[in-house]
């Protein structure tokens, strides 16, 4: 019997307490303020438009919907990039961030002429190492989180990275860094990219919160697309669970940014060769929520709408439960809680402190102490704010 999931086993735990006060932090999905699933109106008004449409059930081709493709990619580069504009994109669509992350690493597998190692922030989010391991990648990790100040380590990441071999892989999260909440500043970003570059290592980004972090889609893709504009050729794993929703949809997708056409169209075909034996073709109905959201006017522009307001009630949370364990007369220091950013807060809570939270008050969280702030509502804030006051004085 293998061991079950760590984080699915918080969710477990919950649903077996009946404290009607429980809370549960652990899983990394939007809430509303009622602390119930959210589905977009940008998103209800898309699947209307579409079931007019009598649509077909046919197969997508093998990467996927095209104008899907596209419009990802273009909302990642943005429209006027060289990279749209050039047609420098192999872009596929992949089952959500995990899938578009895995067929990333399988064409790095077979096409990567460099070191076979893929160097990782720590911590990191939990599958990214199974997920490089499995392609074939010895996983490595660089200096990221600061616990002192629950903050970024930069002088150990730079360091860290100044001593990656060259022609490695590198993983960065685009934004809204998971489980820490903590990402660089534009200038830090700068000074990665130029250290990445003179390393000639291979930038692999992961963008799983587009939108999500600052409620500003092109402020979220920053880093990307200094990157880009900076001469790396990099490699990007889109998904849309978060910032459409569509979770269970599975909609995401993959880049490699190219040298030239000819060459974004030779990525393509060997990308297509992978996906024929792994699963043929991707789903089409998640893709088509997302195709019609970004490409009809109306519609983009209430999806703007709505991921700012998914984006600002978690940042109102933030604010909400640091003002409540100031009141409760915490004397710790949870300015980090404001300076995260992003679904997830890492509090710096102790593992013993996380039991006790748990125990004593059934708020449920992982034990390296990171809630997710989407469970955060109005109903539980100050209760929460009470627990931990009383969990960590
Ligand atoms: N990358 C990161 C950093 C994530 O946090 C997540 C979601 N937990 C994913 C990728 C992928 O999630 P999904 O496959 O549901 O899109």
């Amino acid at each position: 019997m293998g061991p079950p999931d760590p984080i699915l086993g918080v969710t477990e735990a919950f649903k077996r307490d009946t404290n009607p006060k429980k809370i549960n932090l652990g899983v990394g999905a939007y809430r509303d303020d009622q602390g119930k699933p959210f589905v977009l109106p940008s998103v209800r008004k898309a699947e209307e438009l579409m079931m007019a449409r009598h649509m077909d059930k046919e197969y997508a081709a093998i990467h996927g919907l095209q104008e899907f493709c596209q419009a990802s990619a273009s909302l990642a580069f943005s429209e006027n990039s060289s990279v749209i504009k050039e047609g420098l994109n192999a872009t596929i669509q992949g089952i959500s961030g995990t899938g578009s992350l895995t067929m990333g690493a399988f064409f790095l597998r077979d096409f990567f002429k460099g070191n076979k190692e893929v160097y990782m922030p720590a911590p990191t989010w939990g599958n990214h190492i199974p997920l490089f391991k499995r392609a074939g990648f010895a996983v490595k990790q660089y200096k990221y989180y600061d616990p002192k100040t629950c903050g970024l380590d930069f002088k150990g990441l730079l360091e860290d990275i100044s001593k990656i071999p060259e022609n490695s892989v590198i993983l960065l999260h685009a934004c809204a860094h998971n489980p820490t909440g903590v990402d660089p500043k534009p200038e830090q970003w700068k000074e990665m990219s130029d250290l990445i570059k003179s390393r000639k290592l291979f930038p692999f980004f992961d963008m799983a919160y587009q939108g999500f972090a600052t409620g500003d889609i092109d402020r979220d893709a920053m880093a990307v697309r200094m990157f880009v504009d900076n001469g790396h050729r990099i490699g990007l794993a889109q998904s849309f669970a978060k910032n459409m929703g569509l979770y269970g949809e599975r909609v995401g997708a993959f880049t490699m940014v190219c040298n030239s056409k000819d060459e974004a169209q030779r990525v393509l075909s060997q990308l297509k060769i992978i996906i024929r034996p792994t699963y043929s073709n991707p789903p089409i109905h998640g893709a088509r929520i997302a195709q019609t959201v970004l490409g009809e006017p109306e519609l983009r522009e209430q999806w703007l709408k709505d991921v700012k307001g998914m984006a600002d009630r978690i940042i109102s949370m933030r604010t909400r439960l640091r003002d409540g364990l100031k009141k409760e007369g915490s004397t710790r220091n949870w300015q980090h809680i404001t300076d995260q950013i992003g679904m997830f807060c890492f509090t710096g809570m102790n593992p013993k402190e996380v039991e006790k939270l748990t125990a004593e008050f059934s708020v449920y969280l992982t034990k390296d102490g990171r809630i997710s702030v989407a469970g955060i509502s109005s109903n539980n804030v100050d209760y929460l704010a009470h627990a931990m006051h009383q969990a960590t004085k």
